[in-house]
């Protein structure tokens, strides 16, 4: 993909990592897909204030997490894709307010919490994604979601205006949040009530388990396929009932150990996946006369010729 010149305009003076052609296989949890046509990494919130305020309107920003819900087609992302570093993975806990950079992984979030004796942010433990895009997906497990949790988020939004959001504005809904398009979280704040520091640990090494036992924690996969959708069964029953368990399409696969887990065995391209995902939703409405959602987030271009 060759880089398009605003592109190389807008970074001239940009201070983080500039990557051309970046692949994203090499960080997401599917370890396949096409590239970024231009993958930055800010050195901190005004490099990425000032390089999005330099960059033409019509160039698309996509902000990347780890990829632990996404699927990179095949093609590639066009435009600026942001992927915060390092720099922006630190957590701090002031009274009950825990701050997280929007890099932060949940786990470090859980745990920071645990360590200052605040309970409520347990279940981030299970979710192996940043805390921006924990925010991003309105992510939930065990009956509390983001949403529950958080005070406010500050974005960098796609014109380089930095704002810090209250939750309410964000509209969250299950598994979705009101993110303006190409904006970027860079931190969160979440409040937790304080707990018994044993009772909180206990309660994270119980969701450790319980996700150790029921899904493919070390494989390459994108988390929920699909939502849940509305009635009394969840989208992995559906799965089931469809008899997807296990279904293959070239290198991919329906896990079976979660039905709603997708999984690439190795040498699986982005379409392989999204095919079968597309077969499953067609046989889950067939067999139950429900039509899946994707969770799952989907971007870029498929792969031409
Ligand atoms: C083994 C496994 C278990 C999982 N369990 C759960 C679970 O229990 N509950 C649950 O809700 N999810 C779960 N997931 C899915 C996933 O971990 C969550 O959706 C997570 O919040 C995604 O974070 P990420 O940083 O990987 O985002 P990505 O997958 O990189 O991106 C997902 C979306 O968030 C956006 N995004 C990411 N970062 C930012 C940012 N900084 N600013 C703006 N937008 C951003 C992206 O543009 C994209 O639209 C699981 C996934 C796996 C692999």
């Amino acid at each position: 993909m060759a880089v398009a010149a605003p592109l190389l305009g807008a970074l001239a003076r940009a201070r983080g990592r500039v990557e051309p052609g970046a692949p994203f296989a090499e960080f997401i949890w599917f370890r396949c897909g096409g590239r970024a046509e231009m993958l930055f990494q800010p050195a901190d919130i005004a490099d990425l204030a000032s390089v999005l305020a330099r960059l033409p309107a019509e160039v698309p920003v996509f902000a990347v997490g780890v990829g632990s819900n996404l699927i990179v087609r095949d093609g590639g992302v066009p435009g600026l894709s942001v992927r915060l570093p390092k720099a922006f993975a630190g957590v701090t806990v002031e009274g009950e307010i825990v701050r997280a950079g929007g890099a932060a992984p949940g786990i470090a979030v859980a745990h920071a919490a645990r360590d200052a004796g605040l309970s409520g942010l347990e279940f981030l433990r299970g979710i192996p994604g940043t805390a921006g895009g924990a925010v991003a997906m309105n992510a939930g497990a065990y009956g509390r979601e983001v949403a529950d949790i958080l005070v406010d988020a500050t974005l960098v939004l796609r014109d380089g205006g930095v704002e810090t959001w209250e939750a309410a504005r964000f509209g969250f809904a299950y598994r979705h949040a009101g993110v303006p398009e190409g904006a970027v979280i860079v931190e969160a704040r979440f409040r937790g009530v304080p707990g018994e520091r044993g009772r909180i640990a206990a309660e994270m090494e119980r969701i450790a388990a319980e996700r150790e036992a029921s899904q493919p924690l070390r494989q390459r996969t994108g988390g929920s396929t699909f939502k849940n959708p509305p009635g009394p069964r969840r989208a992995w029953e559906l799965v089931d009932a469809a008899g997807c368990r296990g279904l293959r399409i070239g290198h991919a696969q329906v896990s079976d150990k979660h039905a709603n887990f997708l999984l690439n065995l190795g040498g699986a391209t982005a379409a392989e996946i999204e095919a079968l995902g597309e077969e499953v939703r067609a046989r889950v409405l067939a067999t139950t006369g429900v039509a899946l959602e994707w969770e799952i987030r989907r971007v870029g271009v498929p792969q031409c010729g």
